[in-house]
């Protein structure tokens, strides 16, 4: 199994890391995405992808639009920085959010174009978030989305409208442990739909911790902890949805997470 999205590097997984990781070696996970959030993070992206883990992590870099309000002035060069330095990294977790409402949505673009722009320069595949803004987020990406390697819709959420958007786009799209909930109907509509060839799976370790699952701890605000052992409740629920057995779907969702983080080949750069 290939985790598509996490933030294994988040500070609330500092103290139980390592059960974390050797639980998911032991649940079958092969391969999984990190990505990072903001500057403060970037740093300790970059040594997780450096340690000896039993499974490879691609880093990304980036800002999410959370933290798009307030960024220091060199933030973009720094970005620049970590991705020269990590020629394998995706550009991630970046994207439009329409859920919280503290970061204007001037800025939020502004940072999204700016780093859409970058990956474009440095030909790195896109890690994209658009909560409730699914469909501003498309009309930004699409000028993008054919200079780029690859385009990802993390945790989508989007109608079925906003789906065939971002298929026509070739991008891939992400199923999280959301579509567990089962009057997420949209979550679950969209996740019969998205065809064999662009499916991926994600925890979003630490967050979006799905019924059923079992949890790394709990948070500051008591809630519990996601982890990648996490993915085998999304993938017997796509399972039970799309009718197809769940090692299936977990042979299919690596392929497909092999290209989009490696390329054509699947030949694993380096992170
Ligand atoms: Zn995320």
């Amino acid at each position: 199994m290939f985790d598509a999205h996490t933030h294994l590097q988040d500070s609330r997984l500092t103290a139980v890391f390592d059960e974390v990781v050797s639980r998911a070696a032991r649940a079958g996970i092969t391969g999984a995405c990190s990505c990072g959030t903001a500057p403060g993070d970037w740093g300790a992206t970059a040594r997780l992808a450096r340690l000896p883990l039993p499974f490879p992590v691609v880093p990304g870099f980036g800002v999410h639009p959370w933290h798009a309000g307030r960024l220091p002035p060199d933030w973009l060069a720094c970005l620049e920085g970590y991705l020269a330095a990590h020629p394998g990294a995706a550009v991630g977790e970046i994207g439009l959010d329409g859920v919280r409402g503290d970061v204007p949505s001037e800025r939020q673009e502004e940072a999204l174009v700016m780093q859409l722009g970058l990956a474009v320069r440095l030909q790195r595949p896109v890690v994209t978030h658009g909560a409730r803004a699914w469909e501003r987020l498309a009309e930004i990406l699409k000028p993008f989305a054919r200079e780029l390697p690859g385009v990802m819709a993390h945790g989508f959420g989007g109608s079925a409208e906003q789906l065939r958007v971002f298929l026509g786009m070739g991008g891939f799209v992400s199923v999280s442990g959301s579509v567990c909930n089962p009057r997420a109907e949209k979550i679950r509509e969209a996740a019969r739909r998205i065809p064999d060839d662009r499916l991926l799976v994600e925890t979003d370790t630490p967050d979006l911790f799905p019924p059923g699952g079992e949890p790394a701890g709990s948070g500051g605000d008591g809630k519990p902890l996601n982890q990648p052992s996490n993915l085998a409740r999304v993938l017997t629920e796509l399972s039970a949805l799309r009718k197809v057995p769940p090692e299936t779907l977990a042979v299919l969702t690596r392929a497909n997470a092999r290209r989009f983080f490696y390329g054509q080949t699947g030949n694993e750069r380096r992170p």
